[in-house]
């Protein structure tokens, strides 16, 4: 996966050359990532989404994938002590896409290591921010087992929203629904790190699991099993 600079993105991808690059830009005419490209020497990565008059200057083929996150594996592409999401995903032998699009994928919405369930992977950055993006406000949501008993004070709590210090940064009202003694649903609109985790922290309650079920229309199939992954059809 490489990098270009925007005037030599452009020449490979549109019937303009290189010297035509600072008359587009003055004309407004090439976005990256939504926003209107200024400067020929802007780096283009894999994942940048480039139009010109509108349209999409597609570098890949999109791709978007699910899989069902065992515990232990990490969500990251790369990683020199566990395995990723990604190494998992290419020795798997019912996975849909080659090894080489694979390697094109970033994730969209991490799940801790000790975290399982629906993660989306793509190399569609604009389709990732929406996803993440909190003012688009798509849900996630979490079976969550904990050490101890929780009560309607955990509900409130949520609802309320929980002051970070160290980020500074106070968490939108949460869905908790209380389905077992120790064992809840948790419904986001947005993912802090280990958000969760540092939730059920404020009442001395540990996580002991942390499944997610759904990204706003996605959601895990029951029967799916730990490292199964399969392909997403996506309207655009
Ligand atoms: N919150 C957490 O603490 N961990 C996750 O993996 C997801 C949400």
């Amino acid at each position: 996966s490489c990098r270009y600079r925007l005037d030599r993105f452009i020449a490979q991808h549109a019937a303009f050359s290189r010297r035509d690059v600072r008359l587009l830009l003055a004309q407004r005419r090439i976005t990256i990532d939504g926003e209107v490209a200024v400067d020929i020497t802007q780096p283009v990565g894999p994942f940048s989404l480039v139009t010109l008059d509108h349209v999409v200057l597609q570098q890949q083929q999109p791709l978007y994938l699910a899989m069902n996150k065992p515990v232990g594996v990490v969500s990251a592409t790369y990683d020199n002590e566990h395995t990723t999401v990604i190494d998992q995903l290419r020795h798997s032998t019912e996975c849909p896409l080659e090894p080489a699009q694979l390697e094109q994928l970033h994730i969209v919405g991490r799940l801790d290591r000790a975290s399982s369930g629906l993660l989306l992977l793509t190399n569609d950055s604009l389709w990732s921010q929406r996803l993440m993006a909190p003012e688009h406000k798509v849900a996630k949501v979490y079976h969550v087992t904990l050490a101890h008993p929780v009560n309607a004070d955990y509900i409130t709590a949520f609802a309320a929203g929980m002051y970070f210090p160290f980020e500074n940064i106070t968490t939108r009202p949460a869905l908790l629904e209380i389905i077992a003694e120790r064992e809840v649903l948790v419904t986001l609109m947005e993912g802090r790190y280990h958000q969760i985790k540092r939730m059920f922290g404020r009442f001395r309650n540990p996580v002991l699991g942390l499944h997610r079920l759904s990204i706003g229309q996605w959601q895990l199939p029951p029967d799916s099993w730990p490292g199964q992954s399969w392909q997403l059809a996506i309207k655009s």
